[in-house]
């Protein structure tokens, strides 16, 4: 054993680290990818809607005038009916008519208004809502173009790391490389530990004065008593 394996052995593990860091971002952006687009096709979804009511507004719009004419007609027509009733209980059924079609006409009228006003506001969320859709769909092209990009780069990172790892992980004795893998998958990827304050970093133990001298010799691999990682001294 020699410096230069602890040294390997250090290095290995900063790299593990740094991979295990890269594949969590790099499994992150799909999920970043789609919730951006989603939002851009709910906000589409949105607006077309809104469109499809303006249209169907519309068309309750032009039945309502079609029943308006008809009320209006049924009104003439009884009001001509009224001077040719020949009894008082005729012209009160006309003026009973001449009564119900005027209170549906001004139903009619009512809704009208009503659905002229909802078209009126629709119409403007429409407008208002067509630039920022636009807008955001450009922006949300753009942050996923960026993120296309970042992808690619965490993907370059990981080769260049992976390639890294492999030369590295030729150099350092076949033994030890198994030990490091085992204990790495044991305790959540922290195989080597330095001493730091005269303690285990990876369990926070005491390590005896004694035992620190030697490790600082670094002719041997020594493991913590307490948690069994690789102990080696502080490169900090
Ligand atoms: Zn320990």
């Amino acid at each position: 054993m020699m410096k230069e394996t602890f040294l390997r052995l250090w290095n290995l593990q900063q790299l593990d680290a740094e991979l295990k860091t890269l594949n969590v971002k790099l499994e992150q952006l799909p999920g970043r990818i789609e919730g951006l687009s989603k939002i851009a096709a709910d906000m589409r979804t949105d607006l077309e809607q809104a469109r499809q009511s303006i249209i169907e507004h519309r068309k309750q719009y032009k039945l309502a005038e079609v029943d308006l004419k008809s009320a209006e007609e049924k009104i003439g027509g009884y009001s001509v009916q009224l001077y040719s009733a020949k009894t008082n209980e005729q012209y009160k059924a006309f003026l009973k008519e001449i009564d119900t079609q005027k209170k549906l006409k001004s139903d009619i009228e009512d809704r009208m208004i009503v659905l002229m006003e909802e078209t009126e506001a629709l119409d403007r969320k429409v407008k208002q809502q067509e630039s920022k859709v636009a807008e955001f769909e450009t922006d949300t092209q753009r942050k996923i173009q960026m993120l296309e990009a970042e992808k690619q780069e965490i993907a370059a990172a990981i080769t260049e790391r992976r390639d890294q790892r492999e030369t590295i992980a030729k150099s350092l004795p076949e033994e030890l490389l198994k030990r490091y893998d085992r204990i790495r998958s044991n305790k959540a990827g922290m195989a080597v530990a330095p001493i730091k304050r005269e303690r285990c970093t990876g369990c926070l133990s005491p390590i005896p004065a004694q035992r620190i001298l030697e490790i600082e010799r670094e002719d041997r691999v020594y493991l913590c008593e307490a948690c069994g990682r690789i102990l080696v001294v502080s490169r900090d």
